[in-house]
């Protein structure tokens, strides 16, 4: 079996060459790999400020930084695992239900093949043709949601897919399994005083960031278990469920959110579950002054393939 694995940076200096993710080689292929960091460069679903559409190739630059040893699961990453960065998927700029097409149909190699694909938004309306990819080929799933917001309203200017709509139209096209699904970090103002009650009304746990401040971290991570326990799960993760003070570069950012240490203590603590697809949504360079969002987002997609090496590594 062949192993996909980043360039040494003690033989060849981390600022050369092509920026793929985490210098990983960049090809197309769905074997003899574990994962395929891919990138969907789309901000057409965003309501506020744009330019999601360049977060892939911003995340890719500064994710040359990370180092092979994971400390805190205790793994060498590509000792335990091998993956490739499958480049960026092909969408139609100004066309949501177009783009939503192509990136489900291009996702569907690497589902069948049961790569976990590791996607780089791109605002967070590509989650769902990405989890009709998923339903096609699992049926319905769960899901573990990070964000500020709970993307469950009805419309926007009465059209259905846009940024703030994903898992309504999910719940709805039967994609989730809403009695495991849990969403963490909601704030701000909302329209209504029910809105984080159609979340619920789908069977989804909701945790606030005035509970998760009540609570603590790792009571966040228990609750998050044993809400999706052994399910075939996806990952979703809204940068601006961070505060931004540590992640201004975002489209719709909420303060009094999770530092930046808390929220890759929260995805270390997804270690074990049973998860078929990660990805990192909202990213948007051009507020996002020195890299800092894109820093973050490169270091919670290494705590992803952080948690696929450490559960190659159990099984071992
Ligand atoms: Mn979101
Ligand atoms: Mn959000």
């Amino acid at each position: 079996m062949k192993k996909y694995e980043p360039v040494d940076p003690q033989k060849f200096p981390r600022f050369a060459g092509i920026k793929t993710f985490m210098r990983l080689p960049h090809i197309r292929t769905t074997e003899d790999i574990d994962f395929a960091v891919v990138g969907v460069p789309w901000d057409g679903g965003a309501s506020f400020r744009t330019s999601q559409r360049s977060g892939p190739d911003a995340i890719r630059r500064v994710s040359a930084l990370l180092r092979p040893y994971n400390l805190e699961l205790d793994v060498r990453l590509f000792d335990h695992c091998s993956g490739v960065d499958y480049g960026d998927l092909s969408v139609v700029p100004g066309y949501i239900e177009d783009s939503y097409e192509r990136i489900e149909e291009e996702l569907y190699p690497l589902v069948d093949a049961q790569v976990v694909p590791i996607l780089l938004g791109g605002d967070h309306s590509i989650t769902l043709p990405v989890l009709r990819a998923f339903a096609r080929k699992y049926g319905p799933v769960g899901l573990i949601h990070f964000d500020s917001h709970t993307d469950t309203y009805d419309e926007y200017f009465g059209r259905p897919y846009n940024h703030g709509t994903p898992f309504s139209r999910a719940a709805e096209e039967n994609l989730l399994d809403g009695n495991r699904c849990i969403q963490v970090g909601m704030r701000g103002s909302v329209y209504s005083k029910d809105d984080y009650e159609k979340a619920k009304s789908y069977g989804f746990d909701l945790i606030t960031m005035a509970e998760v401040r009540e609570s603590g971290i790792a009571d966040v991570s228990t609750r998050i278990r044993a809400k999706v326990g052994d399910a075939r799960v996806f990952v979703t993760f809204d940068i601006d469920a961070v505060d931004p003070a540590f992640a201004p570069g975002t489209g719709t950012p909420e303060v009094g959110g999770f530092t930046s240490g808390e929220a890759l203590d929260l995805v270390r603590g997804l270690s074990g579950l049973n998860i078929v697809g990660f990805d990192i949504v909202e990213v948007l360079p051009e507020y996002d002054p020195a890299d800092v969002t894109a820093l973050l987002a490169a270091n919670i997609v290494y705590q992803f393939i952080s948690i696929i090496a450490a559960k190659n590594k159990q099984m071992s």
